[in-house]
């Protein structure tokens, strides 16, 4: 197998992934805020950070992934002044900020599993804040200085500030002077003092006073107490690019008294860009146009990981625009790859009955979970055998996904290879590509949307009837039946290369 490798925001370069610790990867990516749904622009984040996480696994990396989840000190903007996101949203709801915090973060984890995203540890921020106390009291000396609203890092301090940023100087891009009495603009909180005679859901005692802590020191925290620094990879979207993790990185150069940044590489993936909403904005946010939620997806008939196909089929590194015809034009994708599959499940099935071959076991698809993969010395054999080399090149290439999926198709379109040799190579590559090819069935693809005024059964039931009405050759029943289900909003597809009977107009 060739050797990862992977692009470094802080070199700006293609580096070759070496594991801090032998046969390991340790990979921490900046998890949501829970103050509110994901969109799937955030969504997006994950699914690289996936993809990533599915790569350095098949490699034979032992794997530890943290995805942390933020449920204090998010301020409404990314500087230090605003109001915190938890307690907005507590107010707003009249509900708890914890009660919050739970309530999104399920609806979180409900779409990566929608998504098939590998289960991680994810940490919640108030359950570090102790040890947030005691790493702002190591640091508050050298590199900190105390205002009535808090404390904050002085970034003069430490070698290089902003230097993953390409910030020249101190008043970079996205610096907002917010706070009075602060040395230099791109200073940022440590922690944050409860103003006076107002008391906050979420608040501790510290040496600086009752408050809480500042948002980029909870994952300079949870990484060095869940991974220990240095550790390999830390991801993010790119606008974390510019504030978040250069202080992240100058809190962990304060503390480590050295100059390491605290991951060896850091890696950060692009926005997915919406032009579609009503305000054309561009850049995702939940404020702006319609809130695109992967529910709405699923709500308007899309088989989510229709919306992980879209995903892989853009560079993580490339913008990747969001419109309904890309989404449907993936789905049709995901729908002929997962027809290609059964077809040759079945095709293997024959051959067996036939005798022509063995009876082994056919294709298991928990036979290949990733648990399996990993240390699997004659990975890439397999896919080799047929001809499919380019999968591993693409993927070890910095994670060149969109081409990776035409392997696929490639090994599904092969004519000389037994149906068992190709499912084994689907399956292996699948186990990186996590688009599920070899459960999915057709009728899991079939997602009614909730506008749809009728059920799956109901149509099953009226295209047997027009069958029927066929095989008799009644064509004015089997015509009134047909436009009745046109009626109902589902388009009937007699001849569909792909054997699909029916779907429901989105
Ligand atoms: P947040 O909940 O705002 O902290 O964001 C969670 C993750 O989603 C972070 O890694 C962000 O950088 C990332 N993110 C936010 N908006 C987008 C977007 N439109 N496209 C891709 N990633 C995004
Ligand atoms: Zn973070």
């Amino acid at each position: 197998m060739s050797e990862l490798k992977l692009f470094n925001s802080l070199t700006r370069q293609i580096e070759a992934f070496k594991p801090v610790h032998e046969s390991e990867a340790r990979v921490y990516s900046c998890g949501p805020t829970v103050y509110n749904y994901q969109h799937i622009g955030n969504m997006r984040a994950y699914v690289f950070a996936d993809t990533l996480g599915r790569v350095l696994s098949y490699k034979g990396y032992k794997l530890t992934h943290v995805i942390n989840i933020t449920d204090v000190g998010h301020l409404t903007s990314d500087a230090d002044a605003g109001d915190d996101k938890m307690e907005k949203a507590a107010a707003a709801q009249g509900k708890t900020a914890w009660d919050i915090a739970a309530f999104y973060q399920a609806d979180f984890e409900a779409d990566l599993a929608r998504l098939n995203i590998c289960k991680v540890q994810h940490p919640r921020a108030t359950e570090y804040v102790e040890a947030m106390i005691a790493w702002g009291t190591a640091i508050a000396e050298k590199h900190c200085y105390e205002l009535e609203s808090g404390l904050y890092f002085d970034i003069s301090t430490v070698r290089e500030y902003g230097r993953l940023a390409r910030a020249v100087t101190e008043d970079g891009e996205g610096r907002i002077e917010d706070v009075d009495g602060k040395r230099h603009a791109a200073d940022f909180a440590i922690w944050r003092k409860s103003p006076a005679g107002e008391t906050r859901q979420m608040e501790w005692d510290s040496p600086w006073g009752r408050g809480a802590p500042g948002w980029h020191l909870e994952c300079s925290v949870m990484s060095k107490e869940l991974l220990g620094h240095p550790f390999d990879i830390h991801t993010g979207g790119i606008d974390h690019r510019e504030i978040h993790h250069p202080n992240e990185i100058a809190q962990n150069q304060a503390h480590g008294d050295c100059d390491h940044s605290g991951a060896k590489i850091w890696m950060h993936n692009n926005f997915l860009i919406d032009r579609s909403g009503k305000d054309s904005g561009g850049k995702m946010s939940k404020s702006s146009g319609e809130f695109l939620r992967l529910q709405l997806l699923i709500d308007k008939g899309f088989h989510p990981l229709a919306y992980r196909l879209m995903c892989l089929q853009a560079h993580y590194r490339s913008e990747l625009e969001f419109s309904w015809e890309g989404l449907q034009a993936a789905f049709v994708r995901l729908k002929r790859m997962v027809m290609g599959v059964t077809a040759l499940k079945a095709r293997h099935a024959e051959l067996v009955s036939a005798s022509i071959l063995p009876n082994e076991p056919t294709v298991e698809t928990e036979k290949w979970t990733l648990k399996q993969v990993q240390g699997d010395a004659g990975i890439g054999i397999e896919i080799r055998k047929v001809g499919s080399m380019r999968f591993e090149e693409a993927l070890f290439d910095d994670l060149n996904t969109p081409e990776a999926v035409t392997s696929i198709e490639w090994a599904l379109s092969l004519k000389n290879e037994e149906p068992r040799a190709k499912l084994d190579a689907i399956a292996k590559m699948d186990s990186v590509l996590g688009l599920n090819l070899l459960t999915l069935t057709r009728a899991d693809l079939r997602i009614r949307p909730i506008t749809a005024t009728i059920t799956e059964a109901e149509i099953e039931a009226a295209l047997a009837a027009r069958k029927a009405a066929r095989a008799a050759k009644d064509f004015a029943r089997s015509d009134r039946i047909r436009d009745d289900l046109i009626a109902k909003g589902v388009e009937v597809m007699d001849g569909d290369p792909l054997g699909w009977d029916w779907r429901i107009d989105l």
